[in-house]
């Protein structure tokens, strides 16, 4: 794997920032050290082959339901038997993501702060409120309204400012859409959701049981929710549940569509925060202008987000200019059409 000039210095930077990191904490905070080692040691010895085995089950069953309704050119088990570039992309990250490897990358690209930020959280705001109710399932579903709506604005911002653009790009650079592409998102990214999630989980004090069923449902949302399936559920699409048409606009190069649909699990907070998308154009094809990620090798693009990120934050702060240039576009265009 060859890693351009720019992209190494970061890699090596990195490296040294996380040395550094570590050998402070070794010194200043032992104790924050050995919890992040436990955790991740524990995250391997314990790997959970079960629920691999439920994951992998339930993809192959999705994957032929949308082969029986797409048919074999156009369904994901084709795109990624013969994976383009962008497939690539989204099976690599799979096979991360599904690992016990997962850790380390997510504390090597954010300093150990992926795990240092929600044991503090944790440690500091932890309520036993919903837990003290000893209603497991009351439990799961408040606590699922309240991650959907943290989820929600941590996504809006994702799209809003130019920094976070940046890494959240790596899930739009996708130019076509197979059921691996939910995973495919930035490390950086998803260690960012976790830390903002962990403060109403903490302050809630919500149990987050393990519901297989309800598990199993989830996952089969997500998976369909990138997949070219013409589904959009009908009202229940509009109002109750995100289908597979609802994300698929999120993911559309087409101006209209841009700075909508940010909803994970319900589109209510579209609804109520005024980003649902009213028209009724569908696109046909997915991806985002300037893609410079449809080239070269899968940990490059990775790096080159993350380094794009951090000359954005730069040049942010100097400039004073923090909103992303299409979202800007989007709304100086919506503004105009609401003024005639
Ligand atoms: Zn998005
Ligand atoms: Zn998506």
């Amino acid at each position: 794997m060859m890693l351009q000039r720019r992209n190494a210095w970061l890699v090596i930077v990195m490296l040294l920032g996380n040395i550094t990191t570590f050998l402070l904490l070794a010194y200043f905070c032992p104790m924050a050290l050995k919890r992040i080692w436990h955790a991740q040691w524990l995250s391997f010895i314990e790997y959970d082959f079960g629920r691999l085995t439920r994951y992998l089950a339930v993809l192959l069953l999705c994957l032929t339901v949308e082969a029986s309704v797409l048919g074999w050119h156009n369904c994901s088990l084709r795109r990624l038997l013969r994976p383009s570039l962008s497939a690539r992309h989204d099976l690599v990250v799979a096979l991360i993501n599904a690992s016990g490897f997962v850790g380390v990358v997510l504390i090597f690209f954010t300093f150990g702060t992926a795990r240092l930020l929600p044991g503090a959280v944790h440690h500091f705001l932890r309520t036993e409120w919903l837990a003290s109710l000893q209603l497991p399932i009351v439990s799961y579903l408040v606590w699922s309204v309240v991650s959907d709506f943290v989820h929600y604005w941590h996504h809006r911002a994702m799209h809003t400012f130019k920094v976070f653009w940046e890494l959240h790009k790596y899930h739009h650079a996708a130019t076509e859409l197979n059921m691996l592409t939910g995973g495919r998102v930035h490390f950086v990214e998803k260690a960012s959701l976790l830390v903002c999630q962990s403060v109403p989980l903490a302050l809630l004090g919500a149990t987050v049981e393990s519901f297989v069923y309800v598990a199993a449902a989830r996952q089969v949302l997500e998976l369909f929710q990138h997949s070219m399936v013409r589904w959009d559920f009908g009202w229940a699409g509009q109002w109750l549940v995100y289908s597979p048409v609802g994300h698929r606009i999120h993911h559309s190069p087409e101006r209209q569509h841009w700075d909508c649909n940010f909803g994970n699990l319900l589109p209510i907070w579209d609804h109520m925060f005024g980003t649902w998308y009213q028209g009724t154009d569908v696109n046909e094809t997915v991806g985002v202008s300037n893609n410079y990620l449809v080239t070269g090798s899968v940990w490059g693009g990775i790096i080159t987000a993350y380094r794009r990120a951090v000359q954005e934050f730069w040049r942010s702060l100097i400039t004073g200019r923090w909103i992303a240039e299409h979202i800007a576009e989007a709304r100086a265009e919506r503004d105009r059409t609401d003024s005639r």
